[in-house]
């Protein structure tokens, strides 16, 4: 099916919809390129490599300690140049590798990966990035040979980021691998509760973008485990603590502004994208079968904002 551009006509169904909050779409597989593309998307909010490498079945430092760098560059390019040609002229913000120890382990070359007693607090996200150079290296150079190639639309964002110095050490491995790194769209995701109370730091330190990784930030703001069935009813995408990290984070990247958008779960979920939408964020990721109900969510919304807005200004 063919990729409908958002400049497109409004004619058929809410997928075309326009909308000033941007719907972008969550992409996890290039095989999924098309289809996410077929929705209108306004871009791609998160494409998570870690799927592209898991399914390779090797971790990264096999492909380093076999002296194989290039074929997992080359598997990585053409995975995300698939979902580059999908979206023709709208952003794609590609992550950097995201995958906890624990799921390397069963893989060629797992057995060299440490035992974690939490892994989802471990060696993962741009902690190990920052910490692997190689590793980070073999992603770097895909990205450049992308930007390259002319891809001005691809931008990359940081997991797990805590600290705006872990955004400046990033921005300076792209540097001194001869990125321009002014020029191209360098971001992080807001999903530990620190980078969202410090927030401001960040937006000095120059970032282009943030989203919120809210599966994430909702278990370690409120202490629950997202994946621990004994705490599920606990799990609280609009816990108040959470809201209010988020509002925070969305004044400040606007009056920066720095685009702010959201990729967890919560921003295929129509009432948390209403309040979204209600307290300023720039755009939503969703999954794929949830954009055209979130992009009527997002136009009912901005609708209803319009008409309370003119409705108090001339007093109606
Ligand atoms: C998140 O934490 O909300 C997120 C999008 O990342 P992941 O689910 O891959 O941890
Ligand atoms: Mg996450």
């Amino acid at each position: 099916q063919e990729a409908v551009s958002s400049a497109a006509p409004v004619v058929v169904g809410s997928s075309k919809i326009i909308t000033a909050t941007s719907v972008k779409v969550n992409v996890s597989m290039p095989e999924a390129a098309a289809r996410a593309a077929a929705t209108g998307a306004d871009g791609v909010g998160l494409l998570r490599i870690e799927h592209l490498i898991l399914g390779l079945n090797k971790t990264p430092n096999w492909f380093i300690d076999n002296h194989r760098e290039e074929e997992f560059i080359q598997e990585l390019l053409n995975g995300i140049k698939v979902v580059l040609d999908a979206f023709p002229g709208k952003p794609v913000w590609v992550r950097t590798l995201d995958a906890p120890t624990d799921e390397f382990r069963n893989m060629q070359g797992g057995k060299s990966e440490p035992i974690e007693h939490n892994p989802m607090l471990g060696w993962r996200g741009i902690r190990r990035d920052l910490q692997s150079p190689k590793q980070f290296r073999l992603q770097i150079e895909t990205f450049k040979r992308l930007w390259d190639l002319g891809y001005d639309n691809l931008g990359i964002m940081f997991p797990m980021v805590s600290h705006p110095n872990e955004f400046i050490k990033a921005k300076e491995e792209f540097k001194s691998a001869g990125v321009d790194v002014e020029n191209v769209d360098l971001g992080i995701m807001i999903e530990i509760p620190a980078s969202a109370v410090i927030i401001e730091d960040f937006v000095r330190a120059g970032i282009k973008f943030a989203s919120f990784g809210t599966n994430d930030l909702i278990q370690y703001t409120i202490a629950i485990d997202r994946n621990n069935e004994n705490v599920t009813d606990m799990y609280w995408p609009k816990h108040p603590a959470v809201l209010a990290l988020i509002d925070r984070a969305i004044k400040a990247c606007r009056e920066g502004g720095v685009e702010v958008s959201i990729c967890g779960q919560a921003g295929s979920e129509p009432d948390m994208v209403t309040w979204l939408v209600q307290h300023g964020i720039t755009s939503v990721s969703s999954n794929i079968d949830a954009i055209a109900k979130i992009r009527e969510t997002v136009a009912r919304t901005e609708q209803r904002i319009i008409l309370e807005g003119a409705r108090k200004n001339y007093g109606l």
